[in-house]
C-alpha cells in the first residue's frame, strides 16, 4: 500500500481472496441493492470464503441491527454470523462510551441498531432530553421516525450536551428512489442549534477502527461501491480497496475521482474478489490494460482496441488520474466510457 498520490489501479498477481485475510465488504450496491442480491454476488463470496478469505460486512445504516443484517445475509445465500457485520451504531457507541463515564444516559434518536449497540458498550439508552442524558446520539430511524425527535435531540443539543452521529449520509437508496438518510436528518438538528456532532461512521476513522477491532484483520480489502464513504475511508485507514460497479459509482466518477477516492482496483462486480488484478503499462503518453489503450489528449480522454470492459475502464483511470494529478480529471471522457457500456 503506498499513500502517495495513485494514478493507476494496481494489479495483482494473485486472486485478490488470496492476497488479502479478510474481505471488509459494504452491503448496499456492493451484495444486495434493494433487499435483492446482486448478480454473482452469492457466489463470489462462497468461493472466496471456501478459499479461506474471511469475511466481514461493514454498514453505514444504523437501524439495523447486526443480528438482523445477519439474517437477511443469510436468507440471500450468504451464510453469516451477528459478529461478522459491523454498523456505525456499534462505532459511534464505543465513540460514546469513550468520552462519557461508564453506564451513562444517552438520548436516542433512531432505531433498535443504536440502542443495542449503547447497551453493548453498557450505555443507557433514554428517550427524552429531560432524562439528564450525557450524550445524544443521532442515527437513521427508518422513514416513520417522527419528527418531534428531531426537536428532542435539539433540546438536549442546545443545552451544550455532546452530540454523536452514526453517520451522515445524505441519502438513502429505497426501493422507490432516494431517500433522505442519517445525514439530511442531523442537518434538520445542526441548522436548529448551530452544533457541529461527532460523526463515527465510514469515511470517518472511528468506523475503520471498529473493523479492524472486530475482525483482527492483518491483511484487509475494503470493498465497496461508493468513493466518499468506502474508498475514502480505506484511504483514511490507509488499506487497499475494491471499487464494484454494482453500486453508485459510474464510469465518469470514478475518472473524475480525486486522490483520496481513487481505489486500489477496479472490477465490474465480486467476480473480482476471485481473480488476480491486470496490471495498467504505461507507454509514452498512453496506458495499457488487455486489449484497451487510453490517451489523454487536451480536452479528452481517447480509447483504443477492444476487450473486457474492465480492462478499458482501468487503462482509462490511469490515463485520466495522471493528468489529474491531485486534482480531480475534467477531460471529457464520454466517448470512451461509451465505447465500454459504461
Ligand atoms: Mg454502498
Amino acid at each position: 500500500m503506498s499513500q502517495g498520490v495513485r494514478t493507476r489501479p494496481e494489479g495483482s498477481g494473485q486472486p485478490l481472496s488470496e492476497a488479502y485475510d479478510t474481505a471488509l465488504l459494504d452491503l448496499d450496491g456492493v451484495v444486495y441493492a434493494g433487499g435483492n442480491a446482486i448478480a454473482h454476488a452469492v457466489d463470489s463470496l462462497a468461493v472466496a470464503r471456501a478459499g479461506g478469505m474471511h469475511l466481514a460486512y461493514v454498514t453505514n445504516n444504523a437501524l439495523r441491527t447486526p443480528d438482523t443484517v445477519a439474517a437477511h445475509l443469510s436468507e440471500l445465500g450468504i451464510p453469516t454470523g451477528a459478529e461478522d457485520v459491523i454498523t456505525s451504531a456499534q462505532a459511534v457507541a464505543r465513540l460514546i462510551s469513550e468520552q462519557v463515564p461508564a453506564g451513562a444516559r444517552v438520548l436516542v434518536i433512531g432505531g433498535d441498531g443504536l440502542r443495542v449497540a449503547l447497551r453493548e458498550r453498557g450505555l443507557t439508552p433514554v428517550e427524552s432530553a429531560d432524562d439528564d442524558p450525557a450524550a445524544v446520539v443521532q442515527g437513521y430511524g427508518g422513514p416513520d421516525l417522527p419528527w418531534a425527535r428531531f426537536a428532542e435531540a435539539s433540546y438536549a443539543v442546545a443545552r451544550g450536551v455532546p452530540w454523536f452521529a452514526s453517520n451522515t449520509d445524505l441519502t438513502i437508496p429505497s426501493g422507490r428512489g432516494i431517500a433522505p438518510g442519517n445525514g439530511a436528518a442531523v442537518e434538520v438538528v445542526r441548522i436548529a442549534t448551530g452544533a457541529e456532532p461527532q460523526v463515527a461512521g465510514k469515511p470517518l476513522p472511528p468506523m475503520h477502527r471498529e473493523t479492524i477491532i472486530r475482525t483482527g484483520a492483518k491483511r484487509p480489502l475494503v470493498v465497496g461501491d461508493r468513493l466518499d464513504t468506502d474508498i475514502e475511508g480505506a484511504f483514511n485507514g490507509e488499506v487497499d480497496s475494491l471499487l464494484v460497479l454494482t453500486g453508485v459509482t459510474d464510469g465518469a466518477l470514478l475518472l473524475a475521482a480525486p486522490p483520496r477516492h481513487r481505489p486500489t482496483y477496479v472490477d465490474a462486480d465480486l467476480r473480482g474478489l476471485l481473480t488476480g488484478q491486470p496490471e495498467v503499462t504505461e507507454d509514452g503518453k498512453s496506458f495499457r490494460c488487455g486489449g484497451w489503450t487510453a490517451t489523454a489528449e487536451a480536452d479528452r480522454l481517447e480509447l483504443e482496441g477492444d476487450g473486457e470492459a474492465p480492462d478499458g475502464l482501468r487503462a482509462l483511470c490511469a490515463a485520466a488520474w495522471t493528468a489529474a494529478g491531485e486534482g480531480s480529471c475534467e477531460l471529457d471522457g464520454g466517448k470512451a466510457l461509451a465505447r465500454l457500456g459504461l
